[in-house]
């Protein structure tokens, strides 16, 4: 088989929800990635961090409840950021263990990604992402009033904030990505999406109150390193039309021309399947010769090596 350079984006079920799900889930995420490293592909992995960003804001929000005379609000970025330490110390960890355990000695390392957001992306308009924990009304309103937060009644459940989630425009960190990449490295990048950030004066670069959609990001990283394959790696083996309903069909192949027609049809769900296709017909049609694959973590390599999954090409 063909050395590939391939961008793995691991889904929430590659990292579970608390610290020992991650723990245990980081193990097996390891043999699937170690399954393509040992056929001698090139692998960057970007992952997602829902629950854990969400943990982290939620403790931090506490801290500052507790003693808001020392602890000021932790900005999501910063959120995010730690997000991406703790979920990179864990993959490092594993991954190091498992190649290791094969005879595989190589560098695995974790770069802290800052991602480019443009401000005036008309989602910073339309925050439709909920984070945190749910709020009364009273601490809602006190939210808003003094950070200006955007909140939303959640089904009855209480409030909660919600968050814009713009498109990535680019990756500050690609020259040190790609560098540890051509050096034989394997690269945990874009965790969580990235940490959103744009140009304020001159070089500064401010951190946003967002969250990037993860397999955006990691399309723009698999575009940006020019790989042969962007990997989505998920709960499902592969995408559906008329998904849970009787007349369900999975897909082994799908056009960029046919996926554009199921998404107008409404095939794929907002928030889970939708931005994975979309983002898997943007590669496609990014360059020749690029292919995309949607399918389970536990079948990266079948799926690689063309057995199974959806695969997205041009
Ligand atoms: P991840 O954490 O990997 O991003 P998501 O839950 O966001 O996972 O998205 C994957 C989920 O999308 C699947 O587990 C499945 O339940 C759901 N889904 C929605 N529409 C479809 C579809 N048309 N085909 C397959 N899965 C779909
Ligand atoms: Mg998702």
């Amino acid at each position: 088989m063909d050395k590939k350079r391939i961008v793995i984006a691991l889904g929430g079920n590659a990292l579970g929800n608390n610290l020992p799900e991650q723990m245990i889930a980081v193990k097996q995420t390891s043999k699937a990635i170690a399954d393509l490293i040992e056929e001698g592909h090139e692998v960057v992995i970007a992952h997602g961090n829902g629950p854990q960003v969400g943990m982290i804001q939620a403790a931090m929000t506490e801290l500052t409840r507790s003693n808001p005379e020392k602890y000021i609000p932790c900005p999501l970025s910063v959120c995010v950021a730690m997000s991406q330490g703790y979920i990179g110390y864990d993959l490092q960890n594993a991954l190091r263990e498992e190649l290791l355990d094969r005879g595989i000695r190589k560098g695995v390392a974790t770069v802290l990604t800052q991602v480019e957001v443009d401000p005036a992306d008309p989602a910073f308009a339309h925050p439709t992402k909920p984070i945190g924990s749910f709020m009364t009304k009273e601490e809602a309103d006190k939210m808003v009033a003094e950070r200006g937060y955007d909140v939303i009644e959640d089904a009855g459940r209480g409030y909660r904030r919600v968050v814009a989630s713009p498109k990535p425009q680019g990756i500050v960190e690609i020259d040190t990505i790609q560098a540890l990449v051509e050096s034989d490295h394997v690269v945990v990048a874009c965790g969580g999406g990235g940490i959103p950030v744009f140009t304020t004066e001159g070089h500064h670069l401010k951190g946003a109150a967002a969250v990037i959609d993860k397999d955006f990001a990691s399309c723009v990283l698999a575009q940006q390193l020019d790989a042969d394959c962007l990997i989505i790696l998920t709960a499902v083996e592969k995408v559906a039309i008329n998904f849970g309903k009787p007349d369900q069909k999975w897909l082994d192949s799908l056009t960029p021309d046919e996926a554009r027609k199921y998404m107008e049809e409404g095939h794929f769900a907002p928030g889970s399947m939708l931005p994975k296709v979309q983002a898997a017909v943007q590669f496609a049609e990014s360059k020749e010769g690029r292919t995309a694959l949607i399918t389970l973590l536990e079948k990266a390599k079948d799926g690689i090596a063309g057995r199974t999954g959806t695969r997205i090409q041009a």
